[in-house]
């Protein structure tokens, strides 16, 4: 009985816009996702029941269907008829419920993961399909690198991979529910959108200039009125040698930008000397390419 070792990768928002809302409640986004090199670590294990068992390092996540790798699997299973059970054993990095897409990433490690560990043959676009049924960002999470997404996130227009950057992660220590903040959000004509034509235009000349002074997320002053530490975090960011900084998602993790992997380091190390986010601060940076 086979077992397969995958990756799952956190992504961030270089810019996330809403720009509307359909009928049927989602909301319509245009953002730019880049893929990072922090990363969760799974192991798929065909067993010789008909179930499926998850566990994990993290005892607060579940491991039932609440868990998006279980659903994932169980979503797998019904689409290819398999009757195979399996374990999935998940090593969690990413921090969870913090504006990365950590379970819409590992949800999309065990799609490509079973295919190809019970030769099952689905195309990209057949796991794209089950991927939508598992959440908006888990169709970008199967491809990642940089990316365009529009519609409520499955329309995928891979860019040329956004110039280098250092990143720092800072998650604040609370959780935030995407659908909370989603449903905050009020969009008239004072919202300040960000001007992701710009952003796309700078990724597409190379420009680091030009993509960090248009880095910016439509959902930050939403979730920044509950949780003010967001912007202290951006500017104890920008005082560290940060080119730029701004929240992922929905939050509550705020990122920064670095050129400079020296100066990166040493704004690392003075969060991770400060009582306050010690445990929750990461250095990484872009990861193009998510199957090497
Ligand atoms: P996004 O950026 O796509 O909104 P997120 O990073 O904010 O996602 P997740 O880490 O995916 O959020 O977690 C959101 C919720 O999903 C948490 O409350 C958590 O309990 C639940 N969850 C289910 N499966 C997982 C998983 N495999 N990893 C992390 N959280 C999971």
């Amino acid at each position: 009985m086979g077992t397969i070792e995958t990756k799952a990768y956190a992504k961030i928002n270089l810019a996330l816009d809403v720009t509307g809302v359909r009928d049927d409640g989602y909301h319509m986004v245009k953002m730019v996702m880049q893929t990072l090199s922090l990363h969760d670590r799974l192991f798929i294990t065909e067993t010789d029941d008909d179930r499926i068992s998850v566990s994990t390092n993290l005892p607060f996540l579940p491991t039932g269907k609440a868990n998006l790798v279980y659903l994932a699997a169980s979503v797998f299973r019904e689409k290819t008829g398999l009757t195979k059970g399996v374990h999935i054993s998940l090593n969690k990095h990413i921090p969870v419920a913090a504006g990365l897409a950590g379970g819409s990433s590992d949800a999309a490690a065990v799609l490509k993961g079973m295919n190809t560990l019970f030769n099952t043959g689905l195309s990209n676009d057949e796991l794209k399909d089950i991927a939508l049924r598992l959440g908006a960002d888990v169709p970008y999470c199967l491809i990642g690198g940089t990316v365009l997404c529009e519609g409520i996130g499955e329309e995928l227009t891979p860019l040329r991979n956004a110039p280098y950057a250092n990143v720092i992660l800072v998650k604040p220590k609370v959780s935030v529910s995407t659908k909370h903040i989603y449903e905050k959000l009020e969009l008239n004509e004072n919202s300040d959108h960000p001007d992701v034509d710009s952003m796309i235009k700078a990724i597409s000349d190379g420009n680091y200039v030009g993509v960090s002074s248009k880095v910016k997320n439509i959902l930050e002053p939403v979730t920044a009125s509950e949780y003010p530490e967001i912007k202290e975090i951006e500017q104890m960011l920008r005082e560290n040698g940060a080119d730029c900084a701004a929240m992922s998602g929905s939050g509550p993790t705020v990122f920064g930008l670095f050129t400079d992997r020296e100066v990166a380091q040493k704004a690392f190390f003075k969060f991770k000397e400060d009582g306050k986010y010690a445990r929750n601060v990461f250095l990484t940076g872009y990861k193009y390419n998510i199957n090497l």
